[in-house]
């Protein structure tokens, strides 16, 4: 079984979301269903496909929260263009028959995001607790939309609402996570050889209070996965071939490293190389669980491996 996690780029708008849904397919091993066929596939092994809110969303989130804590009336600018963004996606990528389904059902989490950025507003305030709750919806609306569009595709997926799984504290913006109870409740939930899709970087408290776990802490939502149910490999799909020697925006040789010890990537994350974040690493290793660093836009790329030195060498 494998854990596939998609960025925000990658899950940017409709169309790159059907690129993601096709390296999903490929992997299932099912391929594109001819018209004629209308069962929706079986899935040959478990996948579980964790995603990031749509580049920039979670950004427009944090700015909402805090124009609303201002009193700024510009807030309802940004929201609408939030729910904006989501039901454009849901237009290009759910058949007409379902659309009407799945925009009255988003419709309910734009109110409840509506309601706590209105109570931040009155109180004039925003504490962690609420920046946290208002941040967490960008993965509650992307997983949500890819479940239904993954649907619409003909294949059977299950959508998980990560805080449900994923145990945290309530240290608010980077969240420490209580691995024993998070693996239990992993191990437990994920029992079916299916398709699961999930938010990653949003978690929450044994009282059901929503956390995250800092930013760009969806890669880490994919390892915890990943070690919960002894996965095969974990793979980070990512807008570039993988790590390379330099962050490649802004080095235009930058090259690709293909193998890498988990050591070495984890040097280079916590150094500031945000292809992976640096939480990543240590579910994977306690495992021994290679990470793969892929490319949305290249699929066929060979990316990067991560894994310990010595399998590097034996290779
Ligand atoms: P995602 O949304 O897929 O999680 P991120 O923006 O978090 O993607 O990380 C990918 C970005 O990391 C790349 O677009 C690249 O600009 C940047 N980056 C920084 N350092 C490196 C590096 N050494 N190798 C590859 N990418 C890097
Ligand atoms: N959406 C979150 C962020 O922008 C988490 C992630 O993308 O990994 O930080
Ligand atoms: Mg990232």
């Amino acid at each position: 079984m494998k854990i596939m996690k998609f960025g925000g780029t990658s899950v940017a708008h409709a169309s790159n979301i059907n690129k993601v849904i096709d390296i999903i397919e490929n992997a299932q091993g099912s391929g594109p269903l001819r018209p004629s066929e209308s069962v929706a596939s079986e899935p040959k092994e478990k996948i579980v496909v964790v995603v990031s809110a749509m580049s920039g969303i979670t950004d427009d989130l944090i700015l909402l929260a805090n124009l609303a804590s201002k009193m700024d009336l510009k807030y309802k600018i940004v929201f609408e263009s939030i729910c904006g963004r989501h039901n454009q996606a849901i237009k290009e990528l759910i058949n007409s028959k379902n659309t009407e389904r799945v925009l009255k059902e988003i419709s309910k989490k734009y109110g409840e995001l509506e309601e706590i950025v209105k109570n931040i507003f009155s109180a004039k305030e925003l504490s962690p607790a609420s920046l946290d709750r208002v941040m967490s919806f960008g993965e509650q609306l992307s997983s949500y939309v890819i479940s239904e569009a993954i649907k619409g595709r003909k294949m059977q997926c299950e959508f998980v609402d990560s805080r449900k799984i994923i145990k945290t504290d309530d240290n608010f913006g980077d969240a420490n996570v209580d691995l024993e109870k998070s693996y239990k409740l992993m191990g437990d939930h994920f029992r079916r050889d299916a398709l699961y899709i999930m938010g990653g970087f949003i978690a929450s408290t044994k009282d059901g209070v929503t956390t995250t776990l800092s930013r760009g802490g969806s890669d880490y939502t994919a390892s915890l996965v990943g070690a919960a149910l002894d996965a095969s490999v974990i793979e980070i799909w990512t807008d570039v071939d993988g790590i390379m020697t330099e962050d490649p925006k802004k080095m235009k040789d930058a090259l690709l490293i293909p193998e890498i010890s988990y050591e070495k990537a984890e040097e280079m994350a916590y150094n500031g190389a945000k292809v992976i974040h640096p939480k990543t690493i240590r579910p994977a290793v306690l495992k021994s669980i290679p990470i793969y660093v892929k490319n949305t836009f290249n699929p066929e790329g060979t990316g990067t491996k991560i894994s310990n030195a010595n399998e590097i060498s034996k290779n």
